[in-house]
């Protein structure tokens, strides 16, 4: 008989206390524990869309005769809608299975075992799951107290050993943006540089026009948050056509399904309803934003995404198990910088209003 620890000596020895990766937690994984049923719970935790997706996407996906089609591998025509969408050529796209794997697939192709990954941090949690992953190391050069980055301290972590700068622009989680003055000072580092616009659309402005520029500028992007596609999985981002070759390369078969692709041909269909939801998340954002400023144990940082960090005077995990019981989900992140701190999705207008109602009762108000 094989021992299940047999088995297990032959596992990688860099993943046996690999700790994986952690996004925002489901209704269904707290229903047990909250004093409202699971459909009145409000999902403030993952920067997901309140209005939902396009209705021209389940019209069309619940009509769609050929799911035992494989899709186009070479993605010719939604690479081709994509770039009208994102002002490029298609042959500088390609798609993937949500954001975060087009991100994944980037940091395979540069980092090997040993290699350094810079980071601003805190930053996206992908980061650090796709390094370690591939058996890099993620060198973290901290933001100051009001989360900005530095360039200088980015250029002095630099080593022989560094193949990629990653930046979320806006950062996750803490909302702000870097200036484009300090992504050029980046670019002329001379290393790949990573700007993932998972947020583009609640910010307005982008990089993508450098890409014909600059070589080692790669772009990611997402339909999961502005087009409400995130149950769907669908990024794509922009890279010259060499890059976009070497991708194709080692992306995996198949990785966006026909539902994701019928999904991106409807919602750009539907770019006007999209971009109305849009406009009103951002205000939304700045309603928040106002709100949270008016209570005296909280200060909010201004965000350029669909969400708001939060400094929390008396504990960040204590007002999110608070918040939680009440069946109200926030973003709280278990490691040392942020501990003082919760991530708030912008939702719709009357979540707003429960989160303020809920606040002045746990702040005593
Ligand atoms: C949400 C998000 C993504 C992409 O998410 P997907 O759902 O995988 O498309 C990428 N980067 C950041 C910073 C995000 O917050």
């Amino acid at each position: 008989m094989v021992e299940t620890r047999d088995i297990e000596k032959m596992i990688r020895s860099d993943l046996i206390t690999f700790a994986g990766y952690s996004g925002g937690m489901a209704p269904e994984a707290i229903a047990d524990k909250v004093e409202v049923p699971i459909e009145d719970i409000i999902k403030l935790n993952a920067n997901e869309n309140p209005y939902g997706c396009s209705p021209r996407v389940n019209k069309a996906l619940a009509n769609y005769a050929h799911l035992n089609i494989y899709p186009d591998d070479k993605q010719v025509r939604l690479r081709k809608l994509i770039a009208g969408y994102a002002g490029t050529k298609p042959e500088c796209v390609i798609a993937s299975n949500g954001g975060n794997q087009l991100i994944d697939m980037l940091i395979h192709l540069f980092v090997e075992p040993g290699d350094e990954v810079i980071t601003c941090s805190p930053a996206f949690s992908m980061f650090r799951f796709s390094t370690e992953l591939c058996r890099g190391k993620l060198i973290e050069v901290p933001r100051d107290e009001n989360f900005k980055s530095s360039v200088d301290a980015v250029k002095a972590a630099i080593s022989k050993k560094t193949k990629i700068i990653l930046l979320d622009n806006p950062n996750n989680p803490s909302g702000n943006v870097t200036a484009q003055s300090d992504i050029l000072k980046l670019l002329d580092l001379g290393l790949p540089l990573l700007v993932d616009e998972a947020y583009y659309e609640f910010y307005g402005q982008t990089v993508v026009p450098l890409v014909k520029q600059y070589r080692n500028l790669l772009v990611t992007r997402t339909f999961s948050k502005w087009a409400g596609l995130a149950g769907l999985r669908i990024g794509y981002g922009i890279f010259t056509p060499r890059i976009v070759n070497y991708l194709l390369a080692i992306k995996q078969p198949f990785n966006v399904n026909v539902a994701a692709q019928i999904a991106v041909e409807e919602s750009l269909k539907d770019i006007d309803y999209l971009k109305n939801n849009v406009n009103a998340i951002i205000a939304e954002r700045e309603r928040l934003f106002k709100e949270l400023s008016k209570f005296e144990y909280l200060k909010p940082f201004p965000s350029g995404a669909n969400y708001i960090l939060c400094f929390v005077q008396n504990g960040g995990k204590q007002l999110f198990q608070y918040l939680e019981s009440k069946g109200i989900m926030i973003r709280y992140f278990d490691q040392p910088r942020l501990k003082d701190y919760v991530r708030i999705s912008a939702g719709k207008p009357e979540q707003t209003d429960a989160l303020i109602k809920a606040l002045r009762i746990y702040g005593g108000k």
